[in-house]
Formats: C-alpha cells, structure tokens, sequence
C-alpha cells in the first residue's frame, strides 16, 4: 500500500495515537486501512437476505455505506479501531437466579456508553488532527460503520462465534468507537480466529439464536427482543427469557477468554447499585415520570417506559412470586395496549386459574384493542386447551 509520510513520522504518530488512547482509558488501539474488509459487503446482505436482522431496518437502508468505509467518506485514509473492556466487577450470571430481581445487561447499568466513548473519542481525535493536520471523523455503534470487521482487521481481536469481537488480552467484554482520518498512519495485522472447539456461547444461548457458528439470527436473541423490538414479545421465547429485561449477557460472560481480561483491566464503567439487581416489584410501579427519571443518563431510557414494562411484566410472569400480582393486576389497565397484552401474559403465569378466568371475563368486555384481546384468549386456551 502507498505510504505517502516517511516510516519515522508514522512510527511515530502511531506511538502518539496510543499513548492518547492509554490516556483516555481504551485498552486497545489498532490501525487499519479503509479497503481491508473486502467481505464484509457480502456477509451483511446474506445477513439481510435471510431475515436475521428482525426490523432493524436502519441495517438494510445503510448497508451500502456500511459495507466500505469510503462510501461512508471518501477521503479516509486509516481507520484508527480503540476497544474498552467494560467487564463487570462479578459474574453477572447469578442474578439470572434470583427470580423476584431484575437482570439489566452490564454494558447498560451505568451511563450511556455512547456518549462516554463519542467523548473520549473526539479528545484523541482532535489531538490527532492539531498534530497531524488532517481531518477526522469518530463513530461509536450508532453510525453505519462496521466496527467489529474492521477491528478484526486491525488486530484488535475477532469475530468469535458469538458474532462479538474477542480479544486475547481482553476477552469479549469489548465497546469498539472508531476514528477515520484522512492521516496515513501505519495499520497493523489483522487478528485471526482463536475459538478453536469451545462452543460455550452457543450452548448457553437460552433462545437458541444462533443457526450456526459466527451467525446470529437477532429475531431470536433477548438483546434484540428486549431492546430493539417494538410490539408484543412472542410466546416462544417469554420462558427463555427469565428475569433479563434489558439485554443479555450469557454468551458473553461464558467467553474464556474473559480470564485474560480479568487479570489486565480495571473496571472503568462502574454499575450503579441500584440497576444491579431491582426489584421487579420497584419497576414495576414506575410511570413513565418515574421511569425517565430512574433511568436518567442510562441507555435504558430509550426503549421508553412501555417496552421496558412489558419487559418487566414477563419477567414478573417467570417469577412464581404471587406477590406481585397486585402490581400486575393494575397494570392490566394501563393505557398502553403493549403493557396490557404483557400484564395478561403475567396474570396467567402467577394466578389461579379461577381468578384469571374472573378478571378475563371482566375486563375483555371492556377491552378493544386486537392485541390485547388475543392474550386474553391465548392465555385462556393454554390453560383450557380450548381451541378457538
Ligand atoms: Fe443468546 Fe443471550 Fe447471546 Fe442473545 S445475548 S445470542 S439470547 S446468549
């Protein structure tokens, strides 16, 4: 490739570059060239094609740009990759257990990430481009770049076969933000596979999300279903999901090479107490008043107080924890249709069946919309096994 500054200046503006990351907390900094993930392209429409991206439209209007980072700019000249490992400061795993708790993803029970990275980011950016003289653009996990690609072939790490990145020295727990500058700067070698037989990420999957190896279908992972989905969660997957309500963790913690990471980093985004494990009863009273002000600064906050109820009533459902059924019965009530149709659901897991047949003949002569009705009635036909 065509390296227009001399190999000292770019020795060291790269040794600049990683001081500037160590300074602003990355772990990892890598470089590679715009044209280094020819696949990429191809990989994403077989994704498309197939379906797996559920109604994450936003994949298919932007997988042009996406595939070939100078559609996205064309003067780009490197892509400077940066990883932060974020791995919590104990096994998320157990919480899964407690069943009358909540389990929120680790990545989401502190600040949004988004923007402490986008902030980072734009510091070394900016040192960049006064050092440099070039220009410089950062994207963090919203924009239509493909990180986990392009970090693979800077080196940082690769794709395991839970589709995230792993890195050797600091395992799956990784937030990816990127810097294009039109500098040329030195890239590094790409990473190659390292998961070998370990399979442990897809047997953990309580979904069954992954048809093969290295391929996610998200209509079925509980991080899309709990984040990214909009309407009523399917019947199939309202067990599977237990208790987590925002994300999953699972085939991220199982990753061996956490151990690695374990031994090298120090926890930089530390959880807030009270997201580490809330009681359902405590969320489940939240309006949306309470729930903005809860979840102010966290990425809980865009999934709005309906989708986030709704999360909250399956997992009151999978609690056998009849005391939460004063609180779900109210929200049987409640002026989101998406709420209602999940309080139904949560109503038949934990009350006798005398009393829910009480309540649906009370409320569904009062109920009109098509959604909620439809839980009434497949709630009913699961416990009767009437057919319609
Ligand atoms: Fe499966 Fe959870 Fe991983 Fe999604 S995040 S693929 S549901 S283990």
């Amino acid at each position: 490739m065509a390296i227009s500054i001399s190999d000292t200046g770019a020795a060291k503006l790269k040794r600049f570059l990683a001081e500037e990351a160590k300074a602003e907390g990355f772990d990892i900094m890598a470089v590679t060239t715009p044209d280094a993930i020819p696949q990429a392209g191809a990989r994403l429409r077989q994704y498309l094609a197939q379906g797996h991206h559920g109604t994450m439209v936003w994949l298919e209007e932007t997988a042009e740009r996406r595939a070939d980072p100078r559609a996205l700019w064309p003067e780009v000249r490197s892509v400077i990759m940066l990883a932060m490992n974020y791995g919590p400061q104990s096994d998320p795993l157990p919480v899964l257990s407690a069943k009358d708790r909540a389990a929120i993803s680790v990545y989401a029970q502190n600040r949004d990430y988004h923007d402490v990275i986008k902030g980072k980011l734009k510091q070394i950016a900016g040192r960049l481009a006064a050092r440099a003289g070039s220009d410089v653009k950062v994207f963090v996990d919203t924009a239509p770049v493909m990180e986990k690609p392009l970090a693979e072939a800077a080196g940082i790490g690769w794709q395991g076969k839970h589709t995230n990145l792993v890195s050797r020295s600091h395992g799956s727990w990784l937030f990816l933000g990127s810097i294009f500058t039109t500098a040329e700067i030195m890239p590094d070698m790409p990473e190659t596979d390292h998961c070998g037989s370990c399979r442990a990420c897809l047997d953990i999957c309580p979904t069954d999300a992954f048809p093969a190896p290295y391929r996610l279908d998200a209509r079925r992972c509980i991080s899309y279903l709990t984040i990214e989905h909009k309407g009523p969660i399917a019947p199939e997957f309202r067990k599977a999901m237990g208790n987590r309500i925002y994300g999953c963790d699972d085939c991220l913690a199982v990753c061996p090479w956490n151990k690695f990471a374990e031994e090298a980093h120090e926890t930089k985004l530390k959880a807030r107490d009270d997201l580490k494990a809330p009681p359902l009863e405590t969320l489940l009273a939240l309006d949306d008043a309470a729930f903005r002000a809860f979840f102010s600064g966290s990425p809980v906050k865009r999934i709005g107080r309906d989708r986030f109820l709704r999360n909250v009533l399956i997992a009151a459902g999978n609690s056998d924890d009849a005391g939460l059924l004063a609180r779900v019965e109210q929200l049987l009530c409640d002026p989101s249709p998406l709420v209602r149709g999940a309080a139904t659901w949560a109503l038949s897991q934990l009350s006798e069946p005398k009393y829910f047949r009480k309540l649906r003949k009370k409320l569904t002569a009062s109920e009109r919309d098509d959604t909620v009705l439809a839980e009434w009635w497949l709630a009913y036909q699961q416990e009767t096994g009437e057919e319609r």
